[in-house]
C-alpha cells in the first residue's frame, strides 16, 4: 500500500517506532504524530530491556538501534535484598536506558525520515473526528488512552486498576544490577525496583500496599516529602543518597488494560493503549515496539488496510495474551509480597525469580547453576530438619 495518510495520536515508543518503520519503507507515506507533551518532557526515569529486544531493534532500524545501544547500561545480575541480605542471581542479560534519551533518539529518526511530530498537541474528544480523515488512524496514546475510551463501543476495553500504590522515582545512587529490595518498616511493607540507566542515575520505583500507604500518610505528603520519607526507609540500599522526583511523578495504581477487539474499520490501538504488562516484568516498552513491528509487517504483506489490521490482531493477540498472563502472575506476587517476608533470603529470592512462570527450575539453573545448587542445598537441609509426619 503506497502513499498512505496515517494519523497517530501519541508519541511514545509505539507511535514513534511505527512512524519510523513505515516512513523508512516508503517515503511517500504522509505520517503525522500528535503528542501532548514537549520533546523533553516525559514520565518516569529509566527503562529496562532484555537482550532479545535488542536484536529486534537491530533488524528493523539499524540506525536507531546503534544510537540506543551506545547509551545502554548493561548488567547480568538480579539482586534481591531481603532482611538486609543481598542474594545475587547471574545470567540475566539486561540493558537500561533513560526513557527520555530513548524517546529523543526516535524523535531524531522521525526528523531524519520526514515523519511529522506535532508536540504539545493535546488531542481532545472534539479533535478526534477531524483526525479520522486518513487511510490509517492509530491510538498509541498510552494506558489512559482517549482513543480507546472514545471508541470504546468498538474496542470493548476493560481496565482493572490494581491494589498496590507505586511511584516512579530516580536516584544518583548507581545500582549494579536489577535490584529488588524489600523492607519491613513501622508503617508497613515496601518493595523497590531499581536499576542503573545512565552513567549518573538509576530508576527507583517504590511499591506498597494501600495499608502502608495510608499508615505513612502519603496522601498528605507532596512529592518532595515523599522522596525524603522513602529515602529514609531505603537509607541503607541508597547509601544515604536522596530520591528524586520529576514534574510527571505521582503515586499511581497499575491498570491492567485489555481490549476485546483491537481494530475498528481503519482504526487500531498500539502499545499501552491496547494492553499493559506490570512493570515488574519490564516488558511494556518491548511490547509497544513489537506491536509497531507486527503492524508494519502486516501492512507490508496485505493488500488493504482492513486485511492488514485483521492480520495484525490475529497474529499478535495470542503472543500478548501470554505475556499478560505472566505479567499478572508477577503483579499478584508483588501485591502479596508482605505474606512472603517470613521466608529466608535464599528461598525468597528463588520464589521471586520463578514468580511469573517464565523461568522454571532448569531455566534458572542454566542462568546461574551456583545459585540453584545453593537453593537445592538449602531445600535439602530444610527438608531434613522438618518434623516427620506420623
Ligand atoms: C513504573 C513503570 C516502570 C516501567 N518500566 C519499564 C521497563 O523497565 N521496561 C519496559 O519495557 N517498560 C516499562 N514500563 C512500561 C512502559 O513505560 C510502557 O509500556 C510504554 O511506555 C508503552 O509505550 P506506548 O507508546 O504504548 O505508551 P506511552 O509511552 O504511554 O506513550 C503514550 C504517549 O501518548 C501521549 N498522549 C496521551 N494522551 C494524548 C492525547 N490525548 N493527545 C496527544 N498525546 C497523548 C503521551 O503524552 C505519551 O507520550 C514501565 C511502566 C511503568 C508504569
Amino acid at each position: 500500500m503506497a502513499g498512505m495518510k496515517i494519523n497517530i495520536v501519541g508519541g511514545g515508543p509505539a507511535g514513534l517506532y511505527f512512524g519510523i518503520l513505515m516512513k523508512k519503507a516508503d517515503p511517500r507515506h504522509d505520517i503525522t504524530i500528535l503528542e501532548r507533551d514537549g520533546p523533553n518532557d516525559t514520565f518516569g526515569w529509566g527503562i529496562v530491556f532484555s537482550d532479545k529486544m535488542q536484536s529486534y531493534l537491530r533488524d528493523h532500524d539499524a540506525e536507531s538501534h546503534a544510537r540506543i545501544t551506545a547509551k545502554f547500561q548493561l548488567w547480568d545480575n538480579v539482586d534481591v535484598i531481603h532482611r538486609g541480605v543481598k542474594t545475587s542471581i547471574g545470567g540475566n542479560r539486561f540493558a537500561g536506558i533513560g526513557r527520555l534519551a530513548f524517546l529523543n533518539i526516535f524523535h531524531e529518526r522521525c526528523r531524519e525520515l520526514g515523519v511529522r511530530i506535532e508536540f504539545q498537541h493535546n488531542v481532545g474528544p472534539s479533535g478526534l473526528d477531524a483526525l479520522q480523515d486518513c487511510d490509517l488512524f492509530i491510538g498509541a496514546d498510552g494506558a489512559n488512552s482517549l482513543v480507546r475510551r472514545h471508541f470504546a463501543g468498538a474496542f470493548r476495553p476493560t481496565v482493572d486498576v490494581r491494589r498496590n500504590r507505586y511511584i516512579w522515582l530516580g536516584t544518583q545512587h548507581l545500582f549494579t544490577g536489577l535490584t529488588l529490595t524489600f523492607k519491613q518498616h513501622d508503617t508497613g511493607v515496601y518493595a523497590a525496583h531499581s536499576y542503573r540507566f545512565s552513567e549518573s542515575h538509576s530508576t527507583f520505583i517504590v511499591e506498597c500496599p494501600d495499608a502502608t500507604w495510608n499508615a505513612a500518610g502519603f496522601a498528605d505528603m507532596d512529592d518532595e516529602r515523599a522522596c525524603v520519607f522513602l529515602a529514609d526507609v531505603f537509607r541503607d540500599e541508597l547509601c544515604g543518597r536522596p530520591l528524586l522526583s520529576n514534574n510527571f511523578v505521582k503515586w499511581l495504581r497499575f491498570p491492567i488494560v485489555k481490549n476485546a477487539r483491537w481494530i475498528d474499520d481503519h482504526r487500531v490501538l498500539l502499545g499501552d493503549a491496547l494492553h499493559t504488562a506490570h512493570f515488574s516484568i519490564g516488558s511494556g516498552t518491548r511490547l509497544a515496539l513489537e506491536d509497531a513491528i507486527a503492524l508494519y509487517q502486516a501492512i507490508r504483506n496485505r493488500p488493504s488496510v482492513p486485511a492488514a489490521l485483521a492480520e495484525f490482531e490475529r497474529a499478535r493477540k495470542p503472543v500478548v495474551d501470554e505475556l499478560q498472563e505472566a505479567a499478572l502472575s508477577s503483579l499478584l506476587w508483588f501485591e502479596n509480597f508482605g505474606d512472603r517476608l517470613h521466608l529466608d533470603p535464599l528461598p525468597f529470592a528463588y520464589e521471586i525469580m520463578t514468580r511469573s512462570g517464565r523461568i522454571d527450575h532448569e531455566g534458572l539453573r542454566q542462568r546461574d547453576p551456583k545459585f540453584v545448587a545453593a537453593y537445592e542445598r538449602w531445600r535439602a537441609d530444610h527438608a531434613a530438619n522438618e518434623p516427620r509426619n506420623s
